[in-house]
């Protein structure tokens, strides 16, 4: 028998009417579900005067206000620790993501919709996979061994760093599969041909799943052309996990029926048609943290042609910006808040602000600052300035420099994003 080329070819495949009805059917249970159980979603229908009864089809979300990424937190602190929208009296595990934000573990449903992005980019029963995302504060390792658990994967939890151990770790245990960001993947390459290794030969790795950051089709197709590692994407937030992956076709991200996805004017949080760029308003289908209309800040868009895979669920055309003026660095998002938070600690700074560039597909964070002193010790201001912007935003700022007074214009904004993904 030829193996399915889908993980559960039932769902993935199914005709579009019935897909219809099955997405307004899990969304009519999902918001009953979380009006009589989790206490904030409850709150925020009473507050419009709309009723369960009231969600029928996906259209009628839009009577239900939206909860943004960006409250998320405030929330939180006025209800700790979910802010009201648990859905369940326990849970497996907390996981932390910056904000704080705090999110409970969500099993099953979440290791399934990352089983489908795993199989759609080939794994398989018997591969050997390391897993260098985090295992501890966020949920990105538990969501990987959940589904690979399912798949009948051996999974290699290594982290990040340690690229010499990691590179050993790989050709002593023949690893087959990556999990991680791409530019980690980069790293472990360059340093395997840096010890002297031809990876392509040397190395049996040959299918990554990759994300948390920008995927540029050069580096995609430097592995995939260079090292034979075919490369794949998914679209994940921590609160919500995997909302999209790619197929074989890599061309937008599948959304998982673990999930309904709208795109919104963030304005008026009113549903945009298919190919217009909105804010990603995500439903996800699971009574434990039962977020109803929860908009993530991504901008995207939705196209609803069939794919030539053979699944028939709508892909998302990938991540075209921020609603905000957030930045997403090295997977962690920058706000322009923390960075004026950092700098309120330093007070001989007349003016700054912070560029994001792209170096050998790294991303690299400048810092420029003008003096209200010139006579200041720049070295110490350096060193005060580098561990303060750490410990705000969790990134490490790469460059800091001295510009002379009236360079950054007085009206700029905090974060510029140079980068230019091709
Ligand atoms: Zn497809």
């Amino acid at each position: 028998m030829k193996e399915s080329e889908f993980y559960d070819p039932t769902k993935e495949t199914m005709p579009v009417e019935e897909r219809e009805r099955f997405l307004n059917e899990q969304l009519r249970e999902i918001v009953n579900y979380a009006y009589h159980n989790a206490p904030a979603v409850k709150e925020k229908m009473d507050s419009v005067g709309v009723a369960p009864s009231q969600i029928v089809t996906v259209g009628d979300l839009e009577k239900i206000p939206i909860t943004r990424k960006d409250d998320f937190s405030e929330l939180q602190k006025l209800n700790p620790p979910f802010g009201g929208f648990l859905g369940v009296p326990e849970i497996k595990e907390i996981y932390v993501s910056p904000g704080p934000i705090y999110e409970p573990e969500i099993p099953n449903a979440q290791y399934v919709a990352a089983a489908k992005a795993l199989y759609a980019t080939g794994f398989r029963k018997g591969d050997r996979a390391m897993v260098t995302v985090s295992f501890h504060m966020v949920p990105a390792g538990q969501h990987f061994a959940g589904a690979m658990e399912k798949l009948g994967i051996t999974m290699i939890p290594t982290g990040v760093g340690n690229t010499e151990i990691q590179l050993q770790i790989m050709r002593d245990l023949k690893v087959s599969g990556y999990a991680g960001t791409p530019s980690f993947l980069m790293t472990l390459i360059k340093k395997a041909e840096e010890l002297g290794y031809n990876f392509r030969q040397d190395f049996e790795l040959r299918r990554a799943l990759v994300g948390a950051e920008m995927l540029p089709e050069s580096l995609r197709r430097t592995f995939e052309q260079d090292y034979d590692i075919r490369t794949q994407q998914i679209y994940t937030t921590a609160e919500l996990l995997l909302l999209g992956y790619e197929c074989s076709q890599k061309s937008g991200w599948h959304i998982p029926e673990e999930v309904l996805i709208e795109i919104v004017d963030h304005e008026t949080g009113k549903q945009l048609a298919p190919g217009e760029v909105g804010a990603i308003v995500a439903t996800p289908f699971n009574k434990i943290f039962p977020l109803i209309r929860y908009g993530t800040g991504d901008l995207s868009s939705i196209n609803v042609e069939l794919c030539p895979c053979g699944r028939t669920s709508p892909r998302l055309t990938g991540l075209l910006g921020r609603v905000g003026e957030e930045v997403k660095v090295r997977g962690m998002f920058v706000h322009p808040r923390q960075v004026k938070e950092v700098m309120a600690k330093l007070n001989q700074i007349a003016q700054f602000q912070v560029k994001v560039g792209r170096h050998k597909h790294r991303d690299v964070i400048t810092i420029n600052l003008e003096l209200k002193d010139e006579t200041v010790d720049k070295q110490q201001l350096t060193n005060d300035l580098a561990k303060a912007f750490q410990d705000v935003c969790r990134v490490k700022a790469d460059e800091i420099e001295f510009v002379t007074r009236g360079t950054i214009p007085e009206e700029h904004k905090v974060i510029v994003d140079e980068r230019i993904w091709e």
